[in-house]
């Protein structure tokens, strides 16, 4: 009887959650005020009122975010336009009085993020920037609604996103909410460029000034970085993805500086006279390492609270190791780069005390606790998760005598996980690597992963060919003398610039 009454209540979710359907209209078109009035149109809502929530979170950044401190003037009316009453009935919650299936809810979304937007919302006298989490409330139990967004812009400003486009000019779709809130859209008077690698098109927006050579030469590193990524992941998820850059001036270069993933866009916030190609490789590898490569609790997503994996330093770390092989094997660096750069970061490992009070898996899982989300307890997963992939990169190519890698593993995990398969298990990294390995790997994985102990560098690294030499502070990396000729062949084919010019193609 109890199990029945479990089902019969699923069903009842599904079913409702399957008729709710959300439309916002989006109101920029007074850039002067500084902030968007949105109209949120709710069909097919049950019962006699209807919760609406604001993330506590935004994918891809784990912290807390207050979102909700954002939105004001809150009003509702029927599909008569009769007011309905609006009442705030939790921190991030308001419960709108609906009598029939049909209302909308109006509300105000400040858009004053500085340096043109990123994990909150922007509009300024030429352009402005919506992230979804922000922006856009959901129903209660009405995640798997699909949506339809419609933008009212000032005369002649255009908009894009990652989502696909509705019926008329500046409308977009969206299949649930997960969708709708993994698209920024960019709005304003900016120029979009496109290229197209192996059937897949690339789309660069960029807002804010920059000259024609320096455009010219980010447009140059993105084909690069495309390109070598997907011969990485032998080819790509998505037919069409979208880089959205901000484009701020060097004094803001500290303040403003970074990146955001998703399915298919990016925005990454950077500076004229910089190398955007270290950036635009992680942020764009994300697309599938964590975006579709990804642990159970990251998508579909809870946004009420905090979810917690100790799998990050596998979405960001590896995805940062990815980044740096992708320049190597583009020819953007030479592999003398790519050694000191790994050596940098394992200097910066190996001076920093934490690495013997928290784990790696600690730093993941209590992330939240910080209010950082690099890590917990002064360990940055980023740090000596990149650290991690490498070695287990290293580590996987001697054992199979370079006939296996890490981008084995990757690959199997994308065939595993691939939405709409569901995101891995806590130890669904170690299957995978163990599988690809051929053996257990359990011992090598949990000393990495779940321990304090020191990272097994000279174990792992001489039978490859590295050494790693520490003088004071510093370390080196670098190839060994006299290297036989199954190391040689391994580091060849590890960092080689995989002749990835895209015009090649
Ligand atoms: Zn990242």
């Amino acid at each position: 009887m109890k199990t029945f009454v479990v089902v019969l209540s699923v069903a009842l979710v599904l079913f409702a959650d399957a008729q709710v359907r959300t439309e916002y209209t989006v109101d920029a078109s007074q850039p002067a005020s500084r902030r968007f009035r949105i109209e949120m149109r709710v069909y097919g809502a049950e019962g006699e009122s209807t919760t609406l929530s604001i993330p506590a979170w935004c994918p891809g950044w784990y912290i807390i975010q207050r979102y909700e401190q954002g939105l004001s003037n809150f009003s509702a009316n029927d599909a008569n336009g009769e007011a309905l009453s609006v009442t705030q009935s939790g921190l991030r919650s308001w419960r709108v009085a609906n009598k029939s299936e049909t209302f909308t809810l109006t509300y105000d979304v400040a858009a004053r993020e500085l340096g043109y937007g990123f994990f909150k919302c922007y509009l300024g006298p030429a352009s402005g920037f919506i992230n979804g989490p922000s922006a856009f409330l959901y129903v209660d139990g009405g995640l798997n609604a699909p949506s339809e967004v419609k933008l009212r812009l000032p005369q002649d400003w255009a908009s894009v996103s990652g989502m696909a486009p509705g019926e008329t000019p500046n409308s977009y779709r969206a299949v649930n909410y997960d969708e709708l809130v993994d698209c920024p859209i960019e709005i304003g008077l900016f120029r979009l460029e496109s290229f197209i690698i192996d059937g897949v098109r690339f789309e660069m927006c960029v807002t804010g000034s920059l000259t024609p050579e320096q455009r010219a030469e980010w447009r140059r590193e993105l084909e690069f970085v495309s390109k070598t990524a997907m011969q990485i992941m032998g080819g790509a998820p998505f037919r069409r993805y979208l880089y959205i850059i901000h484009a701020i001036g060097p004094a803001d270069f500290a303040n403003f500086y970074g990146g955001l993933e998703h399915m298919n866009s990016t925005v990454l916030n950077f500076s004229v006279g910089h190398s955007i190609a270290g950036l635009a490789a992680h942020e764009l590898f994300h697309a599938w390492n964590v975006k579709r490569i990804r642990p159970k609790v990251l998508g579909p997503f809870d946004y009420s609270k905090e979810v917690r994996t100790e799998n990050l330093w596998f979405a960001e770390g590896v995805t940062e190791y990815y980044a740096r092989l992708i320049l190597s094997r583009s020819g953007l660096e030479t592999e003398e780069q790519f050694l000191s750069g790994l050596a940098a970061d394992i200097a910066e490992l190996q001076n920093n005390r934490a690495r013997s009070r928290v784990t790696l898996a600690d730093s993941s899982l209590k992330v939240w606790e910080t209010g950082d989300s690099s890590g917990f307890g002064g360990l940055n997963y980023y740090n000596k998760g990149m650290i991690v992939g490498f070695l287990m990169d290293v580590k996987l190519r001697t054992l199979s005598d370079n006939k296996k890698s890490l981008d084995d593993v990757m690959k199997l995990l994308m065939q595993r996980h691939n939405p709409p398969k569901p995101g891995y298990d806590e130890d669904g990294i170690l299957k995978a690597y163990s599988e690809i390995a051929g053996q257990d790997m359990a011992s090598f994985y949990n000393k990495l992963i779940r321990s304090t102990d020191e990272l097994p560098y000279d174990e792992v690294l001489k039978p490859f060919g590295l050494e790693l030499v520490r003088s004071g502070r510093a370390y080196q990396l670098k190839r060994m003398a006299d290297l036989n000729e199954r190391q040689s062949l391994h580091i060849v084919d590890w960092a080689k610039n995989a002749n990835a010019r895209p015009d090649d193609r």
